[in-house]
């Protein structure tokens, strides 16, 4: 697309690995670019949503395939996000998983629901597009948080206009410029530019009927308030500080450390269901951090392109600098801080930390009251577990939580004491993605869900279909 207005030119996207490397740059657009996208997309949606859900589907189904033969874009994604090798591949192959995963829902959205049928009538349920969709997305997930909303949304008739976070455009760019040509002109489109300016006017776009935006809890209230004047329908996926509990009969062994290690330092922290804060019996909390450390001894924290890396940097500077100045904090405080790993990276040329475990903290120390989103993980003392429970929902937040325990049975049951959109018992992070569980946030960690039928249906409006008299 081309620049037309403010802030036209071209941003540059460089190597948080080695940020003397350009990888690619983006369009910085305008908000009549904004405009113009609306525009095109109004007309592609009419005839989009004419055609059946089993027929969009298919579209759908034939687009994930060319994503997933296209050369090259997992080392994109490292280049541009800073991600390790395994973590792109996971990412890249999310849009043919969910576009699997909603084909089987394509035939309900046809037919409809039929809810009443007696001597007074049908009732029948549709689920109908909702038109146009903004969907703005954060750098940490970039095309995997893009195609949960993008597949759904399709599938269910929308037109759709991505507006990606500027430090990580490209392999969104490259993934959907590849397969805009199936769908009539203008119904799936990309817009970068600042979030102030392109990400502002989607939202404020009184055609743009649906917002999705996953980011910041602060942006998110900032797109709410501004969502209102126009009555837009919208999906809030925002910040988090995930707990994980310990359980007393949990067993403190190499299999609990590394599932926690993995579920607090995948994408070097910047998960947003990631585990923030572990809260483990006083008797076992320096057993624990020592078990949590040992693991991490064994990373390598580097550029993900090279062999033999398991962490990479953090996304860019002033993440890096935030999650830099939450452990000095914590060490001012007295915490005790393990720093663990080799570093391979080169912290002059990239934005690398290494993983850290802290002990010796209260909840009031930043590193565990703010959404730290980077590899600093605290493990915290409690004396009993209402205290505990107290203290983890004692948050703004409340998007993922787990507990861990040999009693899975139990930690279902205190599971519902937590405030959070998720409880995963045993479990936490990238690997207990379910597309079958709705998946969002309590509180300021969101509004909505993705995900399941939920996610879904967070872009249709139903539309109730009566000949009942009553
Ligand atoms: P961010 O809020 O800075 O940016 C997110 C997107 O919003 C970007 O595309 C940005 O350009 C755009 N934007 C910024 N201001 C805007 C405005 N006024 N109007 C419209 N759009 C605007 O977030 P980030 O720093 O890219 O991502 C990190 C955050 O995202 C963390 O807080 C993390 O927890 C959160 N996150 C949440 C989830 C979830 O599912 N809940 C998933 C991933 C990340």
């Amino acid at each position: 697309m081309r620049a037309t207005d403010a802030g036209a030119g071209w941003g540059e996207v460089r190597n948080p690995a080695d940020t003397s490397e350009v990888v690619g740059a983006y369009p910085l657009l305008g908000a009549g670019d904004v405009d113009a996208a609306v525009e095109a997309a109004g007309k592609a949606q009419t005839e989009w949503a004419a055609r059946p859900a089993v027929e969009r589907a298919a579209v759908l189904a034939e687009a994930a395939d060319r994503i997933a033969a296209l050369d090259g874009l997992d080392e994109l994604l490292i280049r541009e996000q800073g991600k390790v090798a395994w973590e792109a591949g996971f990412e890249v192959g999310f849009f043919e998983a969910l576009s699997s995963y909603y084909a089987a829902m394509a035939p309900a959205l046809d037919e409809g629901e039929l809810v009443v049928d007696d001597g007074l009538g049908q009732l029948r349920v549709f689920l109908e597009p909702v038109g146009i969709v903004g969907a703005i997305t954060p750098w940490n997930w970039p095309f995997a948080l893009t195609a949960v909303k993008v597949v759904p949304a399709l599938l269910a008739g929308n037109a759709v206009i991505v507006k990606p976070a500027s430090n990580t455009p490209l392999t969104v760019m490259r993934a959907l410029g590849a397969i805009t040509d199936l769908f009539p002109s203008g119904l799936l489109s990309v817009v970068t530019g600042t979030g102030s300016t392109v990400g502002r006017r989607l939202v404020d776009h009184p055609l743009v009927r649906k917002v999705s935006l996953t980011g910041s809890t602060e942006t998110g209230r900032e797109a709410a308030a501004a969502a209102g004047r126009t009555v837009k329908n919208l999906t809030l996926e925002l910040g988090g500080n995930d707990a994980a509990l310990i359980l007393e009969d949990a067993v403190i062994d190499e299999g609990l450390c590394g599932n926690l290690v993995s579920g607090a330092f995948t994408t070097t922290g910047q998960l947003c269901f990631g585990i923030k804060r572990v809260y483990a019996p006083r008797a076992v909390a320096e057993e624990l951090a020592e078990g949590l450390s040992a693991i991490l001894d064994q990373y390598t924290v580097g550029n993900g392109l090279h062999p033999g890396v398991s962490m990479g940097p953090l996304n860019n500077r002033a993440q890096r600098d935030f999650v830099a100045e939450l452990i000095d904090d914590a060490q001012a405080r007295g915490g005790a801080v393990r720093r663990c790993g080799e570093m391979a990276g080169d912290p002059e040329r990239g934005w690398f930390l290494s993983p850290a475990v802290v002990t010796g903290l209260d909840d009031s120390a930043r590193l565990v009251a703010e959404e730290q989103f980077g590899p600093a993980l605290p493990v915290l003392a409690y004396d009993s577990l209402d205290e505990a429970i107290d203290r983890v929902n004692a948050s703004e937040f409340g998007l993922a939580s787990s507990i861990w325990t040999a009693d899975e049975d139990r930690g279902a049951g205190l599971a519902r004491r937590i405030a959070a959109g998720t409880t995963f018992v045993n479990n936490h992070g990238l690997f207990a993605v379910d597309l079958n569980g709705p998946f969002g946030g309590v509180k300021q960690s969101g509004v909505g869900r993705e995900l399941a039928l939920p996610g879904l249906a967070a872009y249709t409006e139903s539309h109730t279909v009566s000949t009942r008299h009553l």
